[in-house]
């Protein structure tokens, strides 16, 4: 036996370990423009590693989650969210024998297309785009890594796998789309429904650590919740002399644990009693078969609940949200009105793309710090 292991050794791997439910690589229905394969990596790891060489992926260092990033060092911002998630999401795809690899290419990728400032952005460009085929963060993670990206003689884009592509796109394709777009199906497969999950779990989580620690959320509120009442109770009683940032940590490490650990095990059952066997059997499902157990999901919209009215409505994010929406509508129209202002590469694609859609993808794509410098620049001296 060779001492080297070959992209065909790991294809093989995958066949033994996989579920016959979980996607394989050497299955793929493979890229938009063909390429030779690669001799030690498969196709899902190749996309991954497309999509962590990005630009795109680059810029979520700077753009908000719900903190801007000028408020402090330790919130997170949209690269950490997409790491954390891309973590919970492989150790659920491990658990379940899915393909870890899919599941970490497409979280990895989820979050591209997100504008600056959060949602506040993305309903923003959602509104301006209104009359132009609107606009929204899951299409347009699929323009970043179908069109936006430009590193490839051959083609725009990262040239990605049908599947990962798939798991991207989520919920279908309601919108012109230059290039086919995977064909919608019931369901994606069970490796995209891993990264809707892992992402849930991520944001819910570091969402209320944040607002925590921001003191935008007082722990007292908390006292209602279950699952945080359930994770904190006997932590307090175990851990009585431990600072509070060690008991907050331990809460939440408390929290993902017993999230992901339901997960696993509820997805496992309801796998089972589907009987599917194999990807198609998925994508055929009426409802999705990853998902919290019955009891465990209730709970679990009570905390989403709670940090919808406490933290993502408070005074205090709203104000920032606004004044950020503000910012990205000026930004708009001041491209839409004079276009001699957007750099000539971007100017490029208004034969192909329109001028509407070429100007609602540079928006999107600044990070947080340009656009507040490019509004400085263009707007500031008026307003
Ligand atoms: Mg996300």
């Amino acid at each position: 036996m060779s001492a080297v292991r070959s992209r065909e050794d790991f294809e093989r791997e995958e066949r033994e370990r996989l579920a016959p439910f979980g996607v394989r690589s050497a299955d793929s229905r493979g890229r938009l423009f063909p390429e030779p394969r690669h001799a030690y990596r498969t196709d899902f790891q190749r996309d991954r590693d497309r999509i962590v060489h990005s630009r795109a992926f680059r810029r979520l260092e700077y753009k908000t989650q719900v903190f801007v990033h000028h408020e402090g060092d330790h919130y997170r911002n949209r690269l950490t969210h997409t790491l954390e998630a891309s973590q919970i999401a492989r150790t659920i795809a491990r658990a379940l024998r899915l393909n870890e690899e899919l599941a970490e290419a497409v979280v990895l990728a989820h979050d591209l297309g997100h504008t600056p400032f959060g949602h506040a952005g993305e309903r923003v460009l959602a509104k301006l785009m209104q009359g132009d085929g609107g606009f929204d963060h899951n299409r347009q993670s699929l323009r970043v890594v179908d069109l936006l990206e430009e590193r490839y003689a051959g083609f725009r884009g990262l040239n990605l796998s049908y599947e990962t592509r798939e798991g991207i796109l989520k919920h279908g394709c309601h919108w012109e789309h230059p290039v086919a777009v995977p064909e919608p199906t019931a369901q994606p497969a069970l490796e995209a429904q891993v990264a809707d999950a892992a992402d849930e779990i991520a944001y819910t989580n570091h969402d209320l650590d944040d607002g925590l620690r921001s003191k935008l959320l007082r722990r007292e509120q908390l006292a209602e919740v279950a699952l945080w009442r359930d994770a904190r109770g006997p932590l307090e009683a175990r851990l009585r002399a431990a600072p509070e940032r060690v008991l907050r940590a331990q809460t939440i490490v408390a929290l993902i644990n017993r999230l992901v650990t339901d997960l696993i095990e509820a997805s496992a059952a309801r796998i089972e009693a589907s009987g599917v066997d194999s990807v198609d059997a998925v994508r055929g499902t009426r409802g999705r078969l990853i998902g919290f157990s019955a009891e465990l999901e209730k709970q679990k919209l009570e905390l989403k609940r709670f940090l919808h009215e406490e933290l993502y409505l408070h005074p205090e994010v709203r104000r920032v949200s606004e004044s950020a929406s503000g910012l990205l509508v000026d930004l708009f129209r001041a491209y839409r009105a004079d276009p001699a202002r957007l750099p000539g590469r971007v100017r490029a694609h208004f034969a192909g793309d329109g001028e509407a859609r070429t100007v609602a993808d540079y928006v999107a794509g600044m990070t947080d710090r340009f656009a507040t410098r490019e509004h400085a620049a263009l707007v500031g001296a008026r307003g």
